[in-house]
């Protein structure tokens, strides 16, 4: 089948490794310019070595860890109170997102077509096919289109829902960033807390560097829609008045180049696919940040995917089979992604 992937994160190209391999003719279309430089770092629990392990990318995926021993707990006054052991936010294996990302790509880009700097912009499909619009390419027709084009999925909106209808909100957002290691932390995180505001900080193996996570609570997603000047003022509005480190962060926010702003959200939709058209990862069923399970169910939702695609070569089935068996698995992270917003002051 010629099949479109949006999305050149984490669920597009590990699921466009999959289907090539299983004889499909695939292209991935990704907004961003190049590859994105997240500045966080992500981790892998159960199933997903097994997946990282059948994609071929194991070893330098490992090769790639972070290395944390585990999280320091700081009073607001910055006094160490006690510790988190490293599984709670490092999983049983970390690595950051950009190293992840570029292993994906790297492991999929000779035989996988993909277009940067463009977006599928509109999606007419009917028994035979999927007619898709983009912003730059010319109008192309496929067998399947699917979104991994993370939460605020266009192939999402087109198809299934406004984002207003799907996406649930936790009640955290945050700015992230890296910036210098100014607590000189070796291979180490260091969570600060006051209610409602929380900051984490990770050193992840450049001793020089830390990535920053600013978070407080909030009641709307629709600051992640803001520009990022809009974003850092309403981050300095949250946190102001904050001792320790905090105003010293806050103007290393403004310094940052690989700056982001996300919510801590969940996508809950009844269906996975519409006709021709299927979801896959934060796109279909983001669990949130908070849930430290992002990473594997993209991964974990691609194999699925491609597994019951290639089982039954009819892809009513085949969708059909990947819900139902991803959707206990999903249910329970989110659970999970909802107990995390709490922990960190929603
Ligand atoms: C601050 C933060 C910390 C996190 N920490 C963890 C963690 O510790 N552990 C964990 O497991 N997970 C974590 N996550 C979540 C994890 O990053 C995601 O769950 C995971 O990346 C999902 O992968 P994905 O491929 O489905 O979507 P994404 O990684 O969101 O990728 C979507 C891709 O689609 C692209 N895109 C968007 N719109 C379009 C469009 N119109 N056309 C084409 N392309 C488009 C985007 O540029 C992006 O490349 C964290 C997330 C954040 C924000």
């Amino acid at each position: 089948m010629k099949i479109l992937i949006s999305g050149a994160s984490v669920a597009g190209p590990a699921l466009a490794w999959f289907l090539d391999r299983d004889g499909h003719d695939v292209t991935v279309v990704e907004r961003a310019p190049a590859l994105r430089d997240g500045g966080y770092a992500i981790d892998f629990r159960g199933p997903a070595f097994e997946v990282l392990q059948e994609l071929g990318v194991l070893a330098r995926v490992r090769a790639s860890a972070t290395g944390t021993t585990g999280t320091d707990l700081l009073d607001p006054d910055g006094n160490r109170t006690g510790e988190l052991p490293a599984e709670v936010f490092a999983g049983e294996l970390e690595v950051p997102k950009r190293a992840l990302t570029r292993i994906l790509h790297e492991h999929t880009a000779r035989t996988v077509r993909y277009v940067f700097g463009d977006s599928v912009d509109r999606i007419d499909q009917d028994a035979s096919g999927v007619r898709v619009g983009f912003e730059r390419a010319e109008p192309d027709t496929y067998d399947l289109v699917v979104g991994a084009d993370g939460i605020y999925s266009v192939v999402r909106r087109l198809v299934f829902a406004p984002h207003s209808e799907v996406i649930r909100h936790l009640g955290l957002s945050g700015a992230g960033f890296s910036t210098a290691n100014h607590l000189g932390l070796d291979h180490r995180g260091a969570l600060w807390q006051t209610p409602g505001r929380a900051v984490y900080m990770l050193n992840a193996g450049d001793p020089q560097r830390v990535f920053v996570n600013l978070s407080f609570a909030s009641d709307s997603p629709a600051l992640d829609l803001l520009d990022r000047a809009e974003q850092e003022r309403v981050t300095r509005e949250r946190l102001a008045g904050a001792g320790w480190l905090v105003p010293r962060l806050l103007q290393d926010m403004s310094a940052a180049t690989d700056f982001f702003f996300s919510s801590a959200c969940q996508v809950h939709l009844d269906r996975w696919s519409e006709g021709r058209v299927v979801l896959v990862g934060d796109a279909g069923y983001c669990a949130a940040p908070t849930s430290g399970m992002g990473t594997s169910q993209a991964l974990i939702g691609a194999h699925s995917l491609a597994r019951h695609l290639a089982a039954y070569y009819d892809h009513d089935k085949a969708f059909a089979a990947y819900e139902q068996e991803l959707r206990p698995y999903v249910s329970e992270n989110q659970r999970i992604g909802r107990e995390g917003a709490r922990r960190f002051g929603a």
